[in-house]
């Protein structure tokens, strides 16, 4: 059994936590945290073991009545990895309290790349995270694209990516996050750093993107157009893309035509939080022109790299194949549509 402890319990670190305590290989240590707020309450109410991040602030937990079973030292001496999902930047910080602990660090697409030893998503980069002491999971944005163009390169070459993401406002929690009634250039100057993210876990596709900001809070879009370096049909491309198991093809008969539809159908499944695991891309967008191809997918910023957490987790600590780690997680989390 491989333990595990979580560092920032938010909207990542209480997914990774719910989905470590999932597999039957691994076993959740307990999760840390800053501040003693409803997540830590919710933490507790789950029957996690809760830790203090910082050990000037153990009165505020004794304050707000939550148990404590110690501080993140304690943790650390006593988990194989931690994962690491504080806000973006706080990981930097942590990481020699991670080396010094001897224990492995999984960090989040928040980090600079040069934070871990690997860049991280199973489709891409099993083998190049096989042992790592530290790994980064790449973004939500990142990870949604390098599941959509490993297999095309793989099958057709990609010659040149474009994709115009319009990116979530914030994610459903974050009231002070916007805009509020615009949609705005984000960054404003083209291409933006998501394609050289992407290229952190496929250095071999050439892409350029281009991304906005919307005033929504459920999930991303992507506008994708990809150069191929053959001809296929769009049936082709949809039974190839339908053959990832991280893939969701959204068909036609469903009648989703948006976020709002897509997150319904999560939680009618029963999916907790309504999380989608899967890109979703709509089945009737993809097209071909020539070697052109086109198609619109949806990303779940809050719930697609859970599955990539444990996959680095099990990539760093055995020698479990990939394909048996990605079933594994899928069969303990219920990734599929
Ligand atoms: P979040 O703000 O929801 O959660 C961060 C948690 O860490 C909070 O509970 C906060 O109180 C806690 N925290 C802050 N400082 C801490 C410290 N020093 N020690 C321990 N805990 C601390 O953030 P998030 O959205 O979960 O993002 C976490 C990471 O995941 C970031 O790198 C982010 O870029 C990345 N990420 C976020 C999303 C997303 O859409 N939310 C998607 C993919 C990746």
């Amino acid at each position: 059994m491989t333990r595990v402890g979580v560092n920032g319990y938010g909207t990542i670190g209480k997914r990774v936590a719910d989905a470590v305590a999932a597999q039957p290989d691994m076993v959740l240590r307990g999760v840390a945290k800053r501040s003693p707020n409803h997540e830590a309450d919710s933490a507790v109410q789950r029957g996690y073991a809760l830790y203090a991040a910082d050990s000037d602030r153990l009165g505020e937990f004794e304050h707000a009545g939550l148990p404590l079973a110690g501080t993140l030292p304690d943790l650390l001496d006593s988990v194989d990895v931690i994962v690491d999902c504080c806000p973006a930047g706080v990981g930097a910080r942590n990481r020699e309290r991670y080396a010094s602990h001897d224990v492995r660090a999984v960090f989040q697409g928040g980090e600079a790349a040069n934070v871990a030893d690997a860049s991280f998503t199973a489709r891409t980069s099993f083998e190049t995270a096989r042992d790592a002491d530290t790994v980064r999971v790449v973004s939500c944005n990142t990870t949604g694209l390098a599941r959509l163009l490993a297999p095309l390169d793989e099958a057709y070459g990609v010659e040149k990516a474009r994709v115009t993401l319009v990116r979530r406002g914030g994610d459903p929690a974050q009231t002070d996050r916007g805009p509020i009634n615009d949609i705005v250039p984000d960054p404003a100057t083209v291409p933006s750093h998501h394609g050289p993210d992407v290229r952190t876990v496929l250095p071999e596709v050439d892409i350029d993107t281009a991304a906005l900001k919307a005033p929504v809070t459920a999930m991303h879009t992507h506008s994708v157009n990809v150069s191929l370096g053959a001809a296929p049909t769009a049936d082709e491309v949809r039974e190839l893309l339908a053959r990832e198991s991280r893939l969701f093809l959204i068909p036609e008969v469903a009648g989703i035509d948006g976020a709002g539809k897509l997150k319904e159908y999560a939680l009618d499944c029963g999916r907790p939080r309504g999380d989608l695991w899967e890109n979703c891309l709509w089945a009737e967008s993809i097209s071909v022109s020539g070697t052109d191809l086109y198609l619109f997918q949806n990303v779940h910023q809050e719930a697609d790299v859970v599955p990539e957490n444990i996959d680095a987790i099990r990539a760093m600590t055995t020698d479990i194949p990939v394909d048996e780690s990605v079933t594994r997680t899928n069969e303990a989390l219920g990734v599929g549509l």
